[in-house]
């Protein structure tokens, strides 16, 4: 892991666009390495792993740790604890519960809500229209900053098949009135770019390939 790298993909990326260090399969020293050089944005997938990497981390204070991963229910309360950034939330029930131990643990996290554009079965995600017709419900949750949409796009698909799903991500949030949209990881970050991205998921592109 070579610093270096990671300022080169930088000066690729438009300053308005965030970067989200995906560093799961990845170890705390080579978050280390990036945080030293002013990065402080990271983003894991599982709780567990996370977690032993937050302990090793407890005094970079400056972490800011998103979750970007499948959501447990029975893993809510220790992801609301620990993460100020949930990416992932594909459902309105998970959402609820986690809107609900927000207000227990006085938190208040921001929330992307992961949409399904496509037909993926590996994928979850809010369905578009279902999302429309929850929304005024939604909106009243308590104790969660709904800050944007995330979206995955299906593994090979071409570039400009990529960059029409991200699109389509972009124009529900902003339907929505959501400033955010978390899209692109180390293979489509340029379309996602072009459509309007605003957080960048890339894991393998600054760390290397995971093992
Ligand atoms: C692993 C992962 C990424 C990063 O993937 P790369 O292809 O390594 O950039 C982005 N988003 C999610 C949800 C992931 O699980």
């Amino acid at each position: 892991m070579n610093p270096s790298n990671f300022l080169k993909i930088k000066n690729k990326i438009p300053s308005n666009v965030n970067i989200l260090a995906v560093s799961k399969g990845f170890k705390s020293q080579e978050i280390k390495i990036i945080q030293n050089i002013g990065h402080n944005d990271f983003g894991e997938s599982k709780f567990q792993e996370a977690y032993e990497k937050q302990l090793i981390l407890k005094d970079f204070k400056q972490i800011k740790w998103h979750f970007i991963g499948r959501i447990q229910s029975n893993k809510i309360r220790k992801i609301v604890q620990n993460f100020k950034y949930i990416h992932s939330v594909d459902s309105f029930e998970k959402l609820q519960k986690i809107s609900n131990i927000a207000c227990e643990e006085n938190k208040n996290p921001f929330i992307m809500l992961q949409v399904k554009l496509s037909d993926d079965r590996n994928k979850g995600g809010f369905n578009p229209e279902l999302l429309k017709l929850k929304w005024t419900e939604i909106r009243e949750l308590k104790n969660i900053t709904l800050s944007g949409l995330m979206t995955i796009n299906p593994r090979g698909l071409s570039p400009n098949e990529n960059f029409e799903l991200f699109k389509k991500c972009r124009s529900l949030a902003d339907s929505l009135q959501l400033p955010d949209c978390s899209m692109g990881m180390s293979g489509d970050w340029q379309e996602a770019i072009d459509a309007g991205s605003t957080w960048l998921r890339l894991g393998s592109l600054i760390f290397g390939n995971r093992t």
